[in-house]
C-alpha cells in the first residue's frame, strides 16, 4: 500500500475519536466480521470449533489496547480466565505429549496495564502471569504479542520474566524492527517460541527498515529462529515469505511439527487449507471482543483489497 496512506490509515487506528464514530456506522460491522470472529465468547469459540475441525490450529486474542485505566486491565484479565476455562475441552484435543498445542491465546500487554501510570510494567506482568497460569491447567500456550517499538523493551522484559515461571511463553517478534535481528539470535535458545511476523505498525527509518528492506530482514530473522532450538512461528501471508519458510525448515533439519505458519482469521482462507492438506501445521490468529476498531484499521492498512471491501460495503448501503 502507498506508503502515505497507510500511514494515515495507521495514526487513525489510533483516534479515539474515529473509533467513536466508526463503532456508530451500522456498515462497519459487516465488514469488520470478514476480519473478527465476533463481539462475544460465544462466537469465537465456536468459530474456533470450525478452525480445529478444518485441521488448523487456533490462537484466540480479546480484542482490546493501550488502556491507561486499571480497572479495565482487570476486566481483560477476567474475560480471558473466562475463555481460557472454556477452551479447556477443546484444547486437550489432538494434543500430543510435548509436542505443539493446538488452542493458543494472544495477549497484548497494553490491554494487561502496561500504560497504566507509575507501576504499568508491574500491573502487566502480575496480570499476564494470572492468564498464564490459567492457560498453563486448561493445556493451552500463550504468546504476547508485539505492539509498537516504544514498547518492545518492555515486553521483552516482562516475558524474560514470565518465561521464569512459564518456559513456553511465546513472544512475537517483528521483522521491521531494526533490532529484531539480534533479538531473534537472543530469543532462539531451547524451548523459545517465537512468532516472526514483519510488523504492522508506522513506525519511523530511525527504528525500522522501510519498503523492500523489510522482506529481506524477515527472511534473514527466519534463517536465525529456524537454525536455532526454539520452535518458530512463520506469521505471514506473503506468499515468497512463506516459501522461504518453508525452505529454511527443511534446510535446518526442521520436522514439520517443529515449526509452524500462521496467519490472521478471514485472510487467505484458500490457501490456509492448501497448506494443511499438504501436512503443514498452521495456525489462526482469531480476534473477538468489542473493541475491533484498532486491530481492524491496521488490517486495511495493510493491503489495498482490504481497504477496497470496506469502500464497496460504504458505497452499497
Ligand atoms: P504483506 O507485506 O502485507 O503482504 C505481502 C503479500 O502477501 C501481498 O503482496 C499478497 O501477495 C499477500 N497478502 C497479504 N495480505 C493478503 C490478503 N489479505 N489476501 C491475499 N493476499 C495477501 N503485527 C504486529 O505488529 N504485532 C503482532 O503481534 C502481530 N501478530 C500477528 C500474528 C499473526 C498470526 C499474523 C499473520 C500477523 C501478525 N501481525 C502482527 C501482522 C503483521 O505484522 C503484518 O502486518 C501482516 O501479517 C501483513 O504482513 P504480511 O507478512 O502478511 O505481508
Amino acid at each position: 500500500m502507498p506508503s502515505p496512506l497507510r500511514t494515515g490509515l495507521l495514526a487513525a487506528a489510533r483516534s479515539k475519536r474515529l473509533e467513536r464514530m466508526a463503532s456508530r456506522l451500522p456498515l462497519t460491522r459487516k465488514v469488520v466480521d470478514r476480519f473478527v470472529a465476533g463481539e462475544t465468547e460465544q462466537q469465537a469459540l465456536a468459530t474456533s470449533r470450525d478452525i480445529l475441525d478444518s485441521g488448523r490450529f487456533i490462537t484466540i486474542d480479546h480484542l482490546g489496547e493501550d488502556t491507561t485505566n486499571s480497572s479495565q486491565a482487570t476486566a481483560t484479565v477476567s474475560a480471558y480466565l473466562s475463555l481460557l476455562s472454556a477452551l479447556a475441552p477443546l484444547a486437550g484435543r489432538d494434543t500430543a505429549a510435548g509436542g505443539p498445542r493446538p488452542v493458543e491465546v494472544s495477549l497484548k500487554l497494553s490491554a494487561l496495564g502496561q500504560f497504566v501510570a507509575a507501576d504499568g510494567d508491574r500491573i502487566a506482568l502480575e496480570n499476564a502471569h494470572k492468564i498464564c497460569t490459567a492457560a498453563e491447567e486448561a493445556g493451552v500456550w500463550v504468546t504476547v504479542d508485539a505492539e509498537d517499538h516504544t514498547t518492545t523493551d518492555s515486553t521483552l522484559s516482562i516475558v524474560r520474566e514470565l518465561r521464569g515461571d512459564f518456559p513456553q511463553l511465546g513472544t512475537v517478534l517483528q521483522a521491521y524492527l531494526t533490532r529484531t535481528e539480534a533479538d531473534c539470535a537472543d530469543l532462539s535458545g531451547p524451548g523459545s517460541r517465537i512468532r516472526l511476523c514483519k510488523g504492522a505498525y508506522a513506525e519511523p527509518a530511525s527504528v525500522a527498515h522501510q519498503g523492500d528492506a523489510v522482506d529481506e530482514a524477515y527472511v534473514r530473522c527466519l534463517r536465525v529462529l529456524m537454525n536455532g532450538r526454539g520452535y518458530p512461528m512463520v506469521a505471514t501471508h506473503d506468499p515468497a515469505m512463506v516459501e522461504a519458510g518453508l525452505r529454511l525448515a527443511a534446510e535446518a533439519g526442521r520436522g514439520t511439527d517443529e515449526y509452524e505458519l500462521q496467519m490472521l482469521y478471514g485472510i487467505r482462507d484458500t490457501e490456509q487449507l492448501r497448506l494443511v492438506g499438504q501436512q503443514r501445521q498452521l495456525r489462526v490468529y482469531l480476534p473477538y471482543g468489542t473493541e475491533w476498531y484498532g486491530y481492524f484499521m491496521r488490517r486495511l492498512a495493510e493491503k489495498p483489497a482490504n481497504l477496497a471491501l470496506f469502500l464497496r460495503a460504504l458505497t452499497s448501503q
